[in-house]
């Protein structure tokens, strides 16, 4: 170990610099939090992953200031329509055109690799924020001021330690941080080899469509996914009896396309096997250890949800950490972090489950009560947003866990974006806080019926008068008449303001 007479300190040091904890650097950046990102690889992962997120996503992203970047890399995705091996429809889950109440479309599709190069080159926004690439963390010890994390630089090996007050393990299933904190992971019961392969075509083929297609055929299960530009993606299943090795072969891989495309068509980018995994870890904490993203939660990726699992994840740890860190709120605020997304995170898997069977024809029965029967068409799938599982907000107040709309401000400008990474107090009558010093003291960001119409709207519709809405855009708590309004008021502790990033 090399002799370091004193390292450096950070605030907090994210291992892993996937989307989740790039992501997750961004925010802390925003936040002003000193942030180290440690990352084995020199550059971003070379196979083929998400095509897919979704409006909330592009909500974070908006959030540090990143979604202008992003756009030019994403196209909207009409939906998926799940066919039987005759090609009739058994499920349609079209996504609307229209802006969500996210303020965004449902579904982007998109291809990880230039997403990941945006989040990265963002970081270079933040002086508190550095990332170091080729930098393998092997050990982490904690006490109770803070945690000593060692890494090897693999350009040179040299052995380097830092002390942080946290550090996140954003660092895929196989984490290290997540052996250090001991947990053991719960089982979801999927396991399933797929082939999953990229192609760039060498000339139009609009024939194949827009629509992400799930053939749920028992003979081989496999999925059509239009990408960006000039790439498409097949996901085939790989049969019991069939090397992982072998199938991943170029001529195994055209005969398996065949169905669909030709060399003459196209090029195969990226051809790869993958088991796709079901799991959350029991333990997201063991004092100042934490988990974000694949390091905490595994989905067959049938939703196109498991990186848009960990970017909440980031969503919801970063101003916690920010409030411990810098506003002095106490570390206990980090216990709601699992409590809050572990049940959210696995209503996604479950569901990417469910429809994993009907992909497979294993339980299509399963699959189809997932969605709306309809008569004379086809069973209708609308994916409704799970809420947070236990944590700040009361369960028995209205909207608790429930994610806050988007709004559009008087002054053409959105909500967001006058917010920042901060909390808001939306309320129906600016009249009514005049006489509530407290709430001034607290320097809390307050947006009205006069900033914008809908937010009274949104207000009446849920029968409250006031709603604070929480950094991560999760509602904390509301209120339904004046006593509830001074309960909400006086339950705010002095809350960090954090300037936008747009
Ligand atoms: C075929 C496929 C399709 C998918 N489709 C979708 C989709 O459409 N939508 C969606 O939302 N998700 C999808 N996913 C899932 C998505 O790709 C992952 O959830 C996402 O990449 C997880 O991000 P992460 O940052 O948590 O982990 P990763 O992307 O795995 O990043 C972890 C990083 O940590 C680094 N690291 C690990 N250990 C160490 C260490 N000891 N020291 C330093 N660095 C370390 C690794 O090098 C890596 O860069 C798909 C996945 C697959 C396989």
């Amino acid at each position: 170990m090399q002799d370091n007479a004193t390292p450096e300190n950070f605030d907090v040091v994210i291992v892993g610099r996937g989307p989740v904890g790039a992501t997750l650097a961004n925010l802390l950046g925003l936040c002003g939090v000193r942030t180290l990102v440690l990352e084995r690889e020199a550059r971003a992962y070379h196979l083929p992953r998400a095509v897919h997120f979704d409006d909330e996503c592009m909500r974070v992203f908006q959030t540090i200031g990143l979604a202008d970047a992003i756009l030019p890399h994403v196209i909207l995705s009409p939906g998926m329509l799940f066919l039987d091996a005759d090609g009739r429809m058994l499920l349609d889950w079209s996504r609307p055109q229209t802006l969500t109440p996210m303020g965004w479309h449902l579904s982007y599709r998109f291809h990880q690799p230039e997403l990941e190069d945006v989040l990265i080159g963002g970081l270079s926004r933040w002086p508190h924020v550095a990332l170091r690439n080729r930098c393998d963390v092997f050990a982490l010890d904690q006490d109770e001021r803070g945690v000593r994390v060692r890494y090897e630089d693999l350009s040179n090996g040299k052995l380097t330690e830092v002390h942080a007050a946290y550090v996140i393990g954003c660092d895929g299933a196989r984490s290290l941080v997540r052996r250090f904190i001991g947990s053991g992971m719960d089982d979801l019961g999927f396991h399933e080899r797929w082939l999953v392969i990229d192609v760039l075509l060498k000339r139009a083929r609009d024939d194949l469509g827009d629509y992400s297609l799930q053939h749920c055929d028992p003979a081989r299960p496999a999925t059509y996914v239009r990408g960006t530009g000039t790439r498409r993606r097949w996901e085939i299943t790989v049969l019991p009896d069939e090397d992982s090795q072998e199938v991943a072969q170029p001529a195994k891989v055209w005969n398996l396309l065949s169905r669909w495309i030709t060399p003459d068509d196209a090029e195969i980018e990226r051809a790869a096997v993958y088991t796709f995994h079901s799991a959350i870890a029991q333990q997201w904490r063991n004092g100042r250890l934490l988990l974000a993203g694949d390091s905490a939660h595994q989905t067959p990726p049938f939703l196109g949800q498991g990186m848009c699992a960990g970017i909440r994840d980031a969503a919801n740890l970063a101003w916690k950490l920010d409030a411990i860190i810098r506003g002095g709120a106490s570390s206990e605020l980090l216990d709601t972090y699992q409590s809050e997304r572990l049940p959210h995170v696995r209503e996604f898997i479950e569901l990417a489950i469910r429809l994993g069977g009907l992909i497979n024809t294993k339980a299509i029965e399963a699959g189809l009560a997932a969605g709306e029967p309809r008569e004379n068409a086809p069973v209708k799938l609308e994916v409704k947003k799970p809420l947070l599982g236990p944590g700040l907000a009361p369960c028995d107040l209205p909207l608790a866990g429930d994610l806050a709309p988007q709004f559009e401000l008087r002054d053409g400008s959105r909500s967001d974006d006058q917010v920042g990474y901060s909390h808001v107090l939306f309320v129906a009558n600016a009249a009514a806080l005049s006489l509530r010093p407290a709430l001034v003291q607290t320097g809390l960001k307050i947006l009205n019926s006069d900033d914008a119409p809908a937010i009274g709207d949104w207000l009446r519709k849920h029968d409250i008068i006031a709603a604070l809405v929480r950094p991560d855009r999760y509602v904390r708590g509301t209120a339904r008449n004046e006593a509830e309004l001074d309960q909400l008021i006086a339950a705010i502790q002095p809350l960090a303001c954090v300037p936008s990033a747009a």
